[in-house]
């Protein structure tokens, strides 16, 4: 940050924050923050690596510790999706230790290596923040291509191979719980990670125009998505009894429950239109499309035979005019 030069080598972070406060007045008590914080540490690839992966555990465990609250509660279990089945606590701290590794050694680099890719494509990491519907619009962008990353990768972790050597480590919870979100091999992590990731990387090199701030916002929703679909609960004030196309817990669940369809994250709509849906209500809805058709078929059939039929009586009739016509 070119504007704290002035700041003694040495200082401390608040020095840097009433220096940047006294020559850029109009930034407020956030920008202000955030300005400090890439001054005093006076790296910004090391700047962006501490504060993404500190951001990236407080959110995933902090989003987590409801969904623990409530498997502890009985109370809760009346909103359980698959009621019978609350993980004990072995279970919970085998998948923290697990998590732990993953984001260590997989999300860990990743996170590194995100900032001098994204710097290189035109990233901005300054103040003043960008306009909140700016955000907004891009990360409902990332949404969308996020989830058809998801939906075409997970499908393809169900193929035979990927799913025996890498994606059965996420299917041995068959009834999810939140921390379960990112438990899974790391070839998986990192392959689905990348969906979270090179979106905004793209939409850095096409546009020139993202700020880092979109970046942590997008991963806070991100992680908020998937903790929440893995949470086991639908309650009815969930999002998806508002919005109909977004997937939520009882979309997930289901996946986890029956081991095959239902494969993106966010939305419904993959699945809907390329018939990849899970559960009772789906495989009714199929029995009834099979059934339809197979009417359909059944009269398509009986007007061929009763037009044939049409034909034949036609041409003796014709025939039998022309007889009597020759007899006349
Ligand atoms: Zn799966
Ligand atoms: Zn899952």
């Amino acid at each position: 940050m070119s504007n704290t030069t002035f700041v003694p080598d040495g200082a401390t972070y608040w020095a840097h924050y009433d220096h940047i406060g006294e020559i850029h007045g109009s930034f407020n008590i956030f920008e202000k923050m955030w300005a400090a914080w890439y001054a005093w540490i006076a790296n910004d690839v090391l700047a962006t690596g501490i504060m993404s992966f500190v951001m990236h555990e407080l959110v995933y465990f902090g989003r987590s510790l409801p969904w623990m609250i409530c498997d502890a509660i009985p109370y809760f279990q009346r909103w359980k999706i698959q009621d019978q089945k609350i993980p004990s606590y072995a279970e919970q701290w085998r998948c923290i230790k697990s998590v732990l590794f993953t984001h260590c050694v997989i999300e860990l680099p990743q996170i590194w290596l995100f900032h001098p890719f994204a710097k290189a494509a035109g990233m901005s990491t300054d103040v003043p923040f960008p306009a909140w519907t700016t955000m907004a619009f891009q990360i409902a962008v990332f949404f969308v291509l996020e989830d058809a990353w998801h939906y075409w990768f997970h499908r393809l972790f169900h193929w035979g191979p990927f799913y025996k050597h890498i994606h059965k480590i996420h299917h041995e919870h068959s009834a999810p719980f939140g921390l379960a979100a990112e438990y899974a091999h790391p070839v998986e992590v990192m392959m689905l990670g990348l969906g979270t990731v090179l979106p905004p990387i793209a939409w850095c090199w096409f546009s020139s125009d993202f700020h880092i701030l979109t970046m942590y916002v997008w991963i806070c929703l991100r992680l908020f998505q998937a903790i929440d679909a893995h949470s086991g609960y639908d309650f009815p004030w969930s999002l998806h009894h508002f919005l109909p196309f977004w997937a939520g817990a009882s979309h997930h669940d289901v996946h986890h429950e029956k081991f095959i369809g239902n494969y993106a994250s966010s939305f419904r709509w993959w699945d809907y239109v390329l018939d990849t849906e899970a559960g009772a209500e789906a495989q009714q809805r199929r029995r009834d499309k099979k059934r339809a058709e197979r009417d359909a078929k059944a009269i398509r059939e009986q007007q061929m035979l009763s037009m044939e039929s049409m034909g034949k009586d036609a041409a003796v009739m014709k025939s039998q005019i022309a007889v009597d016509k020759k007899t006349l």
